[in-house]
């Protein structure tokens, strides 16, 4: 019965009346009109009321009802749901920070505009490039934006480039990207070790293109070795070079995207540094841009002038605005408080952690599931399915829902797309040993379970298998019982 009370909407379980709190009489003269008349309401809004603890109750069921990073562990691959540290929460909340006013004079906003111009020098250093832009509210618009900029500096030359090349291996935001910005998206194929296929480059590489967009570590989780190669093929021809840094856990401070040809990336703070995310936001998706692409960031920019900290719009060829205000402040302030926290060292420490972590995981479940990839990863790992699913016809999907009744959060499946029947793993830094072997041993459990048991995972929550088209497009939001 308790279950079924907490599925009851808030208005549900309002009686008229209820209060949380009751201020005492009034006990000076009410003044007359404060505000215009025209602008009051009617009538008083249809509030629910409650009771304080039936109110304490329902958002404390309906919190219990998510999978997070702090109930359970998390692999899902390409996302790096780390840990999200509290301290951050505490910070960000800082009267000073959580107080202000987007709105406010520069003069009144000093400590937050200094904040942002460091984290903007911060980002380029670990970019290896030269100037950023804080302002995408995530990977995806970060991608959009640096392809906007592209495009506006070979307006600018005068170069009609019209193509966006894009591996096969990529996440769908880059040719979506490519599209929205009003290029062509060229797809490249990998070869057979899950790389860059150079002949596929080379035939599509000529002047009409305006970059190569490339994930490294890719999605695979393998990094490209040839990226040197790769990024002197496409400057030979005049194009750029885009980094999806979504991958980024996997180097901090070991190499830099300007080190090895990039001329503009994102970050997303989100994943790499530590911003609380799932369930689709919030995010931040900074971009890093070499020097002569600087000119074409989104205004206003951070500028120092001294001991003065300012929002500078004056910037004649720049794309102008693509989100309001100086973008996610919430979520660029717990990606700097973990920078600053750790220090140059200590990003280097998380990426060989994450590292460690994910060969550490590998190696324990290498010998059950094909990792058709390699015997070594990155910061993560895709193994498959395929031959479970010819031989035994245990899928993916079956695997990914028999881990629910594990704990677990399931790996990312069917992406990317290169391998069949994918299951792709990303522990993090921040798990330790013992949840990484229980995970393991779930991952080698299921592998033996019977087929048809599977095919009806999950067995222990409140839902099996919902028709995942359906569920998104008509969800049925309300208990039937
Ligand atoms: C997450 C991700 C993106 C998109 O980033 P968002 O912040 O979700 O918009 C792009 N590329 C890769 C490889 C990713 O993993």
């Amino acid at each position: 019965m308790d279950k079924l009370q907490s599925t009851e909407l808030l208005f549900e379980i309002s009686h008229a009346g209820r209060r949380c709190h009751r201020l005492p009489e009034c006990d000076v003269p009410a003044t007359g009109d404060l505000l215009p008349r025209d602008t009051l309401a009617d009538a008083a809004p249809p509030l629910p009321e409650v009771g304080e603890i039936d109110l304490v109750r329902h958002f404390v069921n309906l919190s219990t009802r998510n999978m997070s990073i702090d109930t359970n562990f998390y692999p899902l691959g390409s996302c790096t749901m780390k840990y999200n540290p509290k301290r951050h929460e505490r910070l960000a909340a800082l009267p000073g920070l959580a107080n202000l006013h987007p709105l406010q004079s520069d003069e009144s906003c000093q400590g937050m505009l200094q904040i942002l111009w460091e984290l903007q020098n911060i980002l380029a250093e670990i970019a290896g490039l030269d100037a950023v832009s804080l302002q995408p509210a995530a990977g995806a618009q970060g991608e959009l934006t640096a392809l906007l900029v592209a495009a506006a500096y070979f307006r600018d030359r005068g170069e009609p480039r019209t193509r966006v090349l894009i591996p096969d291996s990529a996440h769908g935001t880059n040719p979506a990207s490519a599209a929205i910005a009003g290029f062509d998206a060229v797809t490249v194929k990998s070869n057979a070790r899950g790389l860059v296929d150079l002949d596929d480059l080379r035939a599509k590489l000529d002047e009409r293109t305006a970059v190569f967009m490339i994930t490294n570590p890719n999605t695979l989780g393998l990094f490209e070795g040839q990226i040197a190669t790769i990024t002197e093929l496409i400057h030979a021809r005049g194009g750029l070079v885009y980094l999806d840094g979504a991958n980024m856990n996997a180097i901090l401070g070991i190499t830099r995207p300007g080190d090895f040809g990039a001329d503009m990336m994102h970050y997303n703070v989100h994943k790499t540094f530590t911003g609380p995310h799932g369930a689709g936001g919030p995010g931040a998706g900074p971009i890093a841009v070499r020097r002569r692409l600087e000119p074409f960031l989104p205004a206003p920019v951070v500028l120092r002038d001294g001991d003065h900290f300012r929002l500078d719009y004056e910037r004649p060829k720049s794309i102008g605005r693509v989100r309001s205000f100086f973008g996610n402040v919430g979520i660029l302030l717990r990606g700097y408080f973990y920078i600053r926290t750790l220090g140059p060292n200590g990003l280097r420490q998380v990426s060989e952690q994450a590292v460690l972590n994910a060969n550490y995981l590998l190696s324990r479940i290498k010998h059950a599931y094909e990792v058709p990839h390699g015997d070594r990863c990155m910061h993560e790992f895709v193994a498959s399915a395929r031959g479970l699913r010819r031989e035994r016809r245990i899928s993916a999907m079956d695997i990914a829902k028999r881990l629910l009744d594990f704990g677990y959060h399931a790996p990312t499946v069917y992406f990317p797309l290169v391998v069949p029947e994918a299951l792709m793993i990303e522990p993090t830094e921040t798990e330790s040993k013992e949840t990484l072997d229980r995970f393991a041993d779930a991952l080698l459990r299921i592998r033996e379970e019977d087929a048809d048991f599977l095919h009806e995972a999950p067995h222990t929550l409140g839902i099996s298998r919902p028709d995942e088209v359906k569920a998104a497009k008509e969800p049925l939001l309300r208990w039937k019982s």
